[in-house]
């Protein structure tokens, strides 16, 4: 359930100085000895950030995830199970019908997942493959047209 790393013993925070009582995974958070060996007033402190952090989701009544999302089509997954071994976060799983599915409130936005897929069958929103293509057209069109023009001036 949790994706976090683990050094000597330990688990890590998401990153050290943006996210320093948060888990890899949105939602969890972490503080005292199982973060790393440290005095009591510091345990404490970082015991009433982890709090303060917690506070920031269990006060609200709805929770917003964001748009960037990746999700799989159905009728293409192959049921490799490649993007579940691959999600650092956990977020895609087995449904009932042995397809993936990705939990879009765990689902970061990498797009590992798009990317290591065997099938194509999924796609990152706002990052699709067809987008990527076109934009790959227009520049090669563009590299064209300047090169064209750079020919003619010579
Ligand atoms: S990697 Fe692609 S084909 Fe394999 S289980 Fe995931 S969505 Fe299906
Ligand atoms: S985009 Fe990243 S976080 Fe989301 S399901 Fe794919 S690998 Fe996991």
């Amino acid at each position: 359930m949790l994706s976090c790393g683990y050094w000597d013993g330990f688990f890590n925070e998401a990153h050290l100085k943006l996210r320093p009582v948060d888990f890899a995974t949105e939602g969890i958070f972490l503080c005292g000895l199982a973060h790393s060996p440290k005095m009591a007033d510091e345990n404490i402190s970082q015991a009433k950030a982890a709090a303060a952090r917690a506070t920031t989701i269990l006060s609200k009544t709805l929770l917003e995830v964001s748009a960037q999302v990746s999700s799989v089509d159905q009728d293409k997954c192959i049921s490799c199970m490649t993007c579940v071994r691959a999600c650092p976060y956990n977020a895609p799983a087995v449904n009932a019908n042995r397809k993936a599915e990705i939990n879009a409130a765990k689902c970061m936005g990498c797009g590992i997942c798009a990317s290591e897929c065997p099938a194509e069958a999924i796609q990152l929103r706002h990052f699709e493959s067809e987008q990527f293509k076109a934009m790959i057209d227009k520049l090669l069109e563009e590299y064209k047209t300047t090169k064209e023009t750079a020919d003619v001036a010579k």
